[in-house]
């Protein structure tokens, strides 16, 4: 059996500021250090020139939460995949439920942007993951290979090795109600299996994460899991040491 590396993930959405962000970086280089997990922030992007200033050479590695599918042209206010590059980001958050909720982002935008930030040598993170509504009528399988099989056809099963999946349940992000670690390792194994359906060596290597409500008291038994290979920590991101902890737990 393949052992994968765990992945923690800040997702800092739109928080802090100069100070707190330097602040944050700073207790996790004093904090943290390599083993066998990495870790990644991803701060609102006016801040990665920050993080590209602290952060180069060290072992935590950074991201946008966001970004164009397109490298250049008329797009005001967007962000370009060889932009996130120049500022050193390794990844990028792909389809995150805040944005898809608002109509920014969907299944097939989500493809082409998993493509593009691939192109660009960027690592995406593809969130995904069930409302509620959904989640009550049992539809969560349904849900996840609607969103996963439009990057599937879109870049080919072999490149979804080369990014990250994140199981995000939106009933669980910043509700404080995290999935159990049996319905979070349920659904993860069976994307892992959905992917292996198509290839099962890209199944046993893609890094599959959890995230919703992940927080210093449950991300033990989180982690645990066969399937769950780390976490996109939202809330908790915003308190170094909780943060801290969570690296901690997962190495
Ligand atoms: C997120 O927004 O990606 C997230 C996981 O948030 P939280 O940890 O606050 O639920």
């Amino acid at each position: 059996m393949i052992s994968r590396p765990k992945l923690v993930v800040a997702n800092r959405k739109m928080h802090g500021n100069l100070s707190d962000n330097r602040q944050f970086m700073e207790s996790l280089l004093r904090h943290t250090q390599q083993h066998a997990a990495h870790y990644a922030i991803c701060p609102p992007h006016p801040y990665l020139y920050q993080a590209q200033q602290l952060l180069q050479g060290s072992h935590i590695a950074w991201g946008g939460q966001n970004m164009s599918r397109f490298e250049r042209g008329a797009y005001t206010g967007s962000v370009s995949p060889l932009m996130l590059r120049e500022f050193g980001c390794q990844y990028v958050i792909i389809g995150h439920s805040e944005r898809r909720q608002r109509g920014h982002d969907n299944d097939e935008s989500c493809g082409e942007r998993f493509e593009a930030a691939l192109n660009a040598g960027l690592t995406p993170i593809l969130c995904i993951g069930e409302t509620l509504d959904e989640y009550e009528q049992g539809e969560t399988d349904l849900v996840v290979v609607r969103q996963l099989n439009p990057v599937i056809s879109h870049v080919g099963i072999e490149a979804i090795a080369k990014g990250v999946i994140a199981y995000e349940p939106v009933w669980a992000i910043g509700t404080g109600k995290a999935a159990t670690p049996q319905h979070a390792q349920a659904i993860l194994s069976f994307i892992r299996g959905h992917i292996g359906l198509l290839n099962e060596a890209v199944a046993e290597v893609t890094t599959l994460l959890y995230g919703g409500s992940v927080n210093p008291s449950n991300a033990a038994q989180l982690l645990s899991m066969p399937d769950i290979d780390g976490g996109l920590i939202g809330g908790a991101s915003l308190i170094a040491e909780d943060f801290i902890q969570i690296c901690k737990i997962a190495n």
